[in-house]
């Protein structure tokens, strides 16, 4: 039977901000999601010249000599549920190699995944970063140009088979950043996902679209308060600022 290729927009030997310890990231190409904050915006289409197609036993080789000295692998993007099939593929490839079965598995998603995907991922997954753009479905729409109800579906579903290894908050000044929603997602938080650590991030214009590059930039005052406030309901000790 013929495996899928992936298409990759990139891949980072060494990662330590991709998921816990020492990570190869990998970056698949095409987004469902069309962020105003998007720090990769190459990586959103999925059609476009600088991405590389490879096969699963290629990437197999690439991650097999690095993995002496990793803790485990994390996929990303773009969406890396978009090519879930590969995602699977992959990391049953990465769990029956003898050289790298012992590295977790990890995917950062935007969780615009239906059920239908995370049955065929999560068997094969330590872990999932989860995005959380916007508890507000208005905003969420403002923000990414689609509906948060698959989003709040996915954290449900991880949760529930504890899969759930973080949630990463982007607050966007003008759009999620005043007091009162951030108390209020951390409420959330701590009712739907408790225990479950928050990666707080404060925007930063490097990278982004020139529609975003007016936003402002949060002071290190304003990221301590954002931090301040989601870590009154889900408890301080839970919540990384970045
Ligand atoms: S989900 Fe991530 S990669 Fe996709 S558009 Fe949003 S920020 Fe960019």
């Amino acid at each position: 039977m013929s495996r899928p290729l992936g298409l990759l927009a990139d891949v980072v030997p060494f990662s330590w901000v991709d998921g816990p310890g020492n990570r190869c990231a990998v970056f698949l190409q095409g987004c469902n999601l069309d962020c105003l904050a998007c720090h990769n915006p190459h990586t959103m289409p999925r059609q476009t010249a600088r991405a590389r197609e490879v096969t699963v036993e290629e990437l197999l080789d690439e991650v097999r000599p690095l993995a002496p000295y990793l803790s485990g692998v994390t996929v990303s993007g773009g969406e890396a549920t978009l090519q879930a099939e590969f995602v699977a593929a992959w990391f049953a490839a990465l769990r029956d190699d003898p050289a790298t079965a012992r590295l977790t598995r990890f995917i950062d998603s935007n969780g615009c995944a239906d059920s239908a995907t995370w049955d065929l991922l999560l068997p094969l997954t330590d872990g999932v970063m989860l995005d959380l753009k916007a508890l507000d479905v208005e905003t969420h729409e403002a923000l990414t140009h689609r509906s948060n109800a698959p989003v709040l579906m996915s954290l449900r579903r991880l949760v529930h088979e504890r899969k759930l290894a973080e949630v990463r908050l982007l607050v966007v000044p003008g759009y999620n950043d005043d007091e009162d929603t951030l108390r209020d997602t951390g409420e959330y938080l701590a009712d739907n996902a408790p225990g479950v650590p928050v990666r707080v991030i404060g925007f930063r214009a490097h990278g982004v679209r020139a529609a975003a590059r007016q936003i402002h930039e949060p002071t290190a005052e304003e990221r301590a308060s954002y931090g301040e406030w989601v870590g009154a309901a889900v408890g301080r000790q839970l919540v990384t600022l970045v």
